[in-house]
């Protein structure tokens, strides 16, 4: 039994990739998109073949799984060998800290954390239960997204509201992306040939959604997502920090509702409220054009990471390294340098001719002199909740 499924089951949408661990290889990935939607579809890619594209009406998320599992029948043939299922949770909350073997327990704890992540515990959930039911025999684990910021000290994570309503609510920051900052920290130490527990890192997921962390260690001490992943740094659709007063202003001024509000803030703002585009590589060709309102949202976007490597700079006392992931972090040289730009005092020297192109595995992109390491580190989810998932399993 050396396979791990790993499941990622959204709202609208179940991502899932097979793995052999033993040796390491993905045997199959795919996607169902837009279930209950006009327009839904699934691709199943087995091995190197050519994807199998089925579009066809997913009615609900039974429905797209049973699809994934006729899908595998026809590519690649069916599930078996199992290890464990691994599942992606976005809410651990302050109960679930790492990787958990689900049982009833666990269920009722990760039920417990949906009204912290409305949108994405339930269907995490959703996703569990149907493959409890389709391999009632095999070990299921959910793997959460808050996991790794759960070492931040009460200074990191504590809103300075009272304490009696911040505890009574459980309000508080817990961050987000912590599988990703966690397998990029230990990806880049051994990059640098180093013990993780030497090293204070930042490291900076740069995706649709971004988050900064600040990594002492291989110990997460502070990350710029909080209560929900709004806080913090400016994303494809998101803000980002905010004075909290602008809320009550768009509500007095302009009449919006809580609703409105939540809805301009996490699916308007970002990138695409100032420059009118959320991808990145389509601000960048706006940029190219000479457009002003996108040369100036680009602006903003690096000027945010930037003041947030000095503060995490400051919170870690001494940094030996900077690391650039996700979709933006690997393949946004543009960005990178942005960000890097004016850091030279502490300590952060780019080499132009390093940091250009995609590197698809760890790559240094600093001066030989450079202080500070900077590294693109491509990052892998799925990998690493399938290893955590296995370490669960095999105890
Ligand atoms: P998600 O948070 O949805 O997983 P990703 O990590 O895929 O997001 O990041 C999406 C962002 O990465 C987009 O802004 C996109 O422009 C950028 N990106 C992805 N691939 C490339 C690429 N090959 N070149 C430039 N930018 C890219």
């Amino acid at each position: 039994m050396s396979r791990v499924l790993v499941v990622n089951t959204g709202s609208s949408s179940i991502k899932y990739q097979l793995f052999e661990m033993d040796p390491q290889k993905v045997l199959a990935s795919g996607l169902v998109e837009r279930i209950g939607e006009a327009g839904s579809k699934l691709t199943h890619r087995a091995g190197d073949a050519e994807p199998l594209v089925v579009e066809e009406r997913v009615t609900d998320h039974s429905d797209g799984f049973d699809r994934v599992f006729k899908a595998f029948e026809n590519a690649g043939g069916p599930i078996t060998d199992l290890a464990g299922i691994g599942h992606r949770v976005v809410h651990g909350g302050d109960r679930l800290t790492a990787p958990t073997l689900v049982d009833d327990a666990t269920i009722q704890a990760i039920a417990d954390q949906a009204p912290l992540a409305p949108l994405h515990n339930p269907p995490n959930l959703l996703g569990i239960r149907i493959a409890m039911a389709s391999f009632p025999e095999t070990p299921q684990v959910a793997v959460f997204d808050t996991a790794f910021h759960q070492t931040m000290p009460p200074r990191a994570y504590r809103y300075a509201l009272p304490a009696d309503l911040a505890g009574e609510l459980r309000i508080r920051r817990y961050g987000f992306h912590g599988t990703s900052h966690a397998y990029v920290s230990r990806k880049a130490a051994e990059h640098l040939g180093r013990p993780a527990g030497e090293l204070n890192l930042v490291t900076l997921h740069l995706g649709n959604g971004a988050s900064v962390a600040a990594v002492a260690g291989g110990r997460c001490i502070d990350t710029s997502m909080g209560l929900t992943p709004l806080e913090g740094l400016v994303m494809g659709t998101r803000s980002g920090d905010l004075d909290p007063a602008v809320v009550f202003y768009l509500h007095r001024e302009a009449g919006l509702s809580v609703d409105d509000i939540d809805d301009l803030l996490n699916k308007r703002s970002g990138m695409l409220g100032m420059a009118g585009a959320n991808d990145m590589r389509e601000v960048a060709r706006l940029v190219a054009d000479g457009d002003e309102a996108a040369t100036e949202a680009l602006d903003v976007y690096c000027y945010r990471i930037r003041k947030y490597v000095g503060a995490y700079a400051a919170a870690l006392g001494r940094l030996d390294a900077l690391v650039f992931t996700a979709g933006i972090g690997e393949n946004n040289d543009a960005v990178r340098a942005g960000v890097c730009q004016g850091l030279e005092g502490l300590g952060v020297v780019l080499n132009a001719k390093r940091n250009k192109g995609r590197p698809k595995s760890p790559r240094t992109i600093s001066a030989d002199d450079s202080p500070v390491a900077v590294l693109v580190v491509p990052t892998n989810e799925e990998l690493e909740i399938a290893e955590q998932t296995l370490a669960v399993v095999r105890g």
